[in-house]
């Protein structure tokens, strides 16, 4: 199956822990790290997080990247 455009079609790909993101901020790159449910208390990839400096801004909601990826998990870099 191929696929085309998934910029288009997908333009807010699932997130998981260890993406690496582009920092707008510093322009480093940092890894996705799980936020926390605040619910249950345990870790959740509905909302991740990365860390930059002493701060930590949002990098997924609703379980899709909301920031600009660099590198996926290895199973998910066979596109590029
Ligand atoms: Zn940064």
């Amino acid at each position: 199956m191929l696929a085309f455009g998934n910029d288009e079609l997908e333009p807010c790909p699932d997130a998981y822990p260890g993406y690496v993101v582009h920092c707008m901020r510093c322009g480093e790159q940092h890894s996705l790290e799980c936020g926390t449910d605040k619910n249950t208390g345990e870790p959740t990839s509905d909302l991740m997080f990365y860390r930059c400096g002493d701060e930590e801004y949002l990098g997924a909601i609703g379980g899709k990247v909301v920031v600009s990826i660099l590198t996926k998990r290895s199973q998910d870099a066979s596109m590029g």
